[in-house]
């Protein structure tokens, strides 16, 4: 077996040894031994890497991604543009159609019309003008709504008479037309339809530039999450990496949670042909609420600066509803992980997982999780601990927006939100990971944010955002390692480095752990290894 030698002064092994000096021992796909730096048996392996002053760490692992939409949107086959008006958005398309000849999709995403000079709702009549013949679809910002033209509107098989789907509005006129704009469901419905009817050798080609930038920031696993719960509007796509997989054209490792929506057929049929070291699908995703600056998160008070009296949100899956999903899924073995922003979507999430443990224990791969963890009830911390669950947050989301928190909730409750040192503190095992795109998966603005709790742009609030709950590096590192792999069921072969675990690492050209936070926006990765082979190289 290929043996091989990865040398450095600083290594991080585990939370508890961040940076010791170390010759880590790579035999096949897997550490066989640490031992101090300089005392590996060169003369017995294929190649050793001294990589000296650089710092060495387990691979990186997002635990919370839409890779579609992360890979699609900054590639060549997708355009990005908000615009400021409707006009704006067909004039920008038509430059880019320019350089994109053919009869297939024009896709491009960022508009929202709430941002337009005037702020009303597009039509297809613009784009119909510009595209009489060729489908075009224009994702908005936030993903929730597509505008089409008359030609993508027939590509996607929808007449005048057409019923949106459950959840979902089609727009129509004062006269009843269509006006190409599909929101909510409907939008996220036939997003999913556009994307599926890109020709698979693109979609193939833009996964695999994709990894690269993954690779490149020192991120060697990512979660792949469902997108939406609207039947088949996940964008989980598991024929373009199990069609990656048969090439081999898949360079790290990609754990698939699809929707959780009362069908398990596909989970089970996943898990059961899945179970190579590269590609797996641990467990399922669902969501209890939306986003607390939209007052679409669940609270148990109301808003405080209430759209209406008594305004709390509101849970976007009936209650009863999710206890039946997540028990279903607890019988079968199955692990899940839940949206849930605001505290009532929380404790409700914290109780229904605390049944599912009770009657039918840990899942079989993976782990429970609640995703976003916003504000939190006093005592949930403790409460997620004792029900297993593994809370799985993204540090960028902090500093998106500082003033909203305090707008929307006030400051009793957003003096308890993003509890990252109480979670380490009470035994909260976390997850690290991005949401991209909703934010840019870099890879040191996730530490760096964890480590500050300020802006990585701006350095603002200065000292941090609610600096208590601030964590030092080393833990930092354990949540987008450990804490990942474990939500993916993975812990036992990844994000530590000792014998007998995967050989994924991550090489950077500064120290983390003595780097001054406000420098890490200058840190790159050196080299990237995944299942003790070169993945990655600067
Ligand atoms: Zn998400």
């Amino acid at each position: 077996m290929a043996r091989s030698i990865v040398s450095s002064k600083h290594v991080y092994l585990d939370i508890d040894h961040p940076d010791v000096p170390a010759d880590i021992v790579i035999e096949g796909d897997r550490v066989r031994e640490v031992v101090p730096r300089g005392t590996g048996d060169r003369a017995a392996a294929n190649s050793y890497h001294d990589y000296g002053d650089a710092f060495v760490s387990p691979g990186f692992h997002d635990a919370h991604q839409h890779v579609l939409h992360t890979a699609l949107f900054p590639s060549s086959l997708a355009d990005r543009y908000p615009g400021k008006s409707e006009s704006d958005c067909v004039e920008r398309l038509r430059s880019f159609a320019l350089g994109h000849p053919g009869d297939g999709w024009l896709i491009s995403q960022g508009w929202r019309s709430a941002l337009w000079d005037p702020a009303v709702p597009p039509t297809r009549d613009s784009l119909d003008a510009a595209f009489p013949a060729r489908p075009v679809a224009m994702c908005s910002g936030d993903l929730h709504t597509l505008w089409l033209n008359t030609a993508g509107l027939r590509a996607l098989g929808i007449s005048e008479d057409a019923v949106p789907p459950a959840g979902g509005i089609f727009d129509r006129d004062a006269n009843g037309r269509l006006t190409g704009v599909l929101r909510e469901a409907a939008g996220m419905v036939y997003t999913a339809r556009v994307f599926s009817q890109i020709p698979r050798e693109e979609l193939l080609s833009i996964y695999g530039d994709y990894f690269q930038r993954m690779l490149a920031q020192g991120v060697t696993s990512v979660c792949d999450m469902a997108l939406s719960a609207a039947p088949g509007a996940d964008n989980v796509r598991e024929d373009v990496y199990e069609g990656l997989l048969a090439d081999g054209r898949l360079p790290m490792r990609v754990n698939m949670f699809p929707q959780l929506v009362g069908d398990f057929d596909r989970i089970q049929s996943l898990q059961a042909r899945l179970t190579g070291p590269i590609l797996r699908s641990p467990g399922m995703k669902q969501f209890f609420d939306g986003v607390s600056s939209a007052h679409t998160a669940w609270l148990t008070e109301p808003y405080a600066n209430p759209y209406f009296p008594g305004d709390c949100g509101r849970p976007t899956v009936d209650p009863e509803r999710m206890r039946e999903l997540v028990l279903g899924a607890a019988s079968r073995g199955i692990a899940v992980r839940i949206h849930t922003i605001g505290d009532r979507a929380i404790h409700t999430a914290i109780d229904i997982f605390r049944e599912a443990y009770e009657r039918y224990g840990a899942p079989r791969q993976g782990a429970n999780s609640l995703e976003h963890l916003e504000n939190l009830l006093p005592g949930d911390v403790e409460a997620l601990r004792d029900a297993h669950l593994v809370a799985s947050v993204q540090p960028q989301h902090i500093v998106i927006d500082v003033t909203q928190p305090d707008r929307d909730l006030g400051p009793e409750r957003a003096s308890l939100m993003w509890p990252f040192a109480s979670y380490r503190k009470a035994g909260v095992t976390m997850a690290f990971g991005t949401d991209s795109p909703c934010v840019d998966p870099l890879s040191m603005e996730v530490l760096g944010c964890a480590v500050t709790r300020e802006d990585p742009r701006t350095g603002e609030p200065r000292g941090g955002w609610l600096p208590s709950e601030r964590i030092p590096m080393n833990v930092a590192i354990d949540a987008y390692t450990r804490g990942s792999a474990v939500v993916a069921g993975r812990a036992d072969e990844l994000g530590t480095i000792a014998p007998g675990m995967l050989a994924d690492l991550a090489v950077f050209d500064h120290n983390l752990m003595s780097t001054p936070a406000e420098r890490l926006g200058d840190v790159r990765a050196v080299a990237t290894y995944v299942g003790g082979a070169l993945a990655w190289e600067r």
